[in-house]
């Protein structure tokens, strides 16, 4: 595994940093990534992340990347690093809520739905401008949108994995135009897995999720 770390963070040019991620894998596992070298790890359910948190390193950077109900929230709010899946306002308002209760600004990604596939998480593009010109959302202190997800069909054909993160790169410099000019931390566009990081580094990802090609199938 080590050895499957260090050519993968060769491949990755410096603008993009890798979350691993660690869903349904044990946390003696994830310590033989930490000790290679990684810290930044992501979990697509907030039972198994509350349950590894502890028993890692304080250093451990938690990635949020799976569908987060709300009432889910209050258990990731005093630790998580980045929350990738916000999907409504309701999510958000509830973050920023917790974010509050936990006297913490918590980092988030709007996904967004790029894939044509109906099972898929996230925004239709409307949806994240209506969220982003929405007041409420304009004033919330204690969440703060850095950028973009989004995951693309689960496919062979390159050319619509490639049109779709292309897609999505194009919404994100729209939005960074429009809403987030001044602000530097809007920088994150988070595309990519085992299958597809390299189309998606290629159409301008900055951070990929990757699990398979790191800890092997699942
Ligand atoms: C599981 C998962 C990944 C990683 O998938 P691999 O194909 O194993 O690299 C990335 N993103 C999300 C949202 C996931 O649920």
């Amino acid at each position: 595994m080590k050895r499957r770390i260090v050519n993968l963070m060769a491949q990755l040019p410096p603008q993009v940093s890798l979350v691993a991620v660690t869903k349904t894998h044990p946390v003696s596992l994830i310590m033989q990534a930490y000790e290679a070298g990684l810290r930044d790890f992501g979990e697509n359910r907030v039972q198994e992340m509350i349950e590894k948190q502890p028993n890692l390193p304080d250093d451990v950077r938690w990635h949020l990347i799976g569908h987060l109900q709300t009432n889910k929230v209050k258990y990731i709010a005093p630790f998580v690093h980045m929350i990738h899946s916000i999907d409504s306002l309701k999510i958000l308002k509830e973050i920023n809520k917790q974010g509050a209760k936990a006297g913490r600004i918590i980092d988030g990604l709007l996904q967004i739905y790029i894939a044509s596939e109906e099972t898929k998480f996230g925004l239709s593009p409307d949806e994240a401008i209506q969220l982003l010109n929405n007041e409420n959302v304009q004033q919330m202190k204690n969440i703060r949108i850095r950028g973009l997800m989004g995951m693309a069909t689960f496919t062979e054909n390159e050319a619509l994995i490639k049109s779709e993160f292309k897609f999505l790169k194009q919404f994100y410099d729209k939005l960074k135009s429009e809403y987030f000019r001044d602000a530097d931390s809007f920088n994150v566009l988070s595309m990519g897995m085992s299958g597809d990081y390299q189309i998606a580094i290629a159409e301008g990802s900055t951070l990929v999720r990757i699990g398979t090609a790191i800890f092997g199938s699942r």
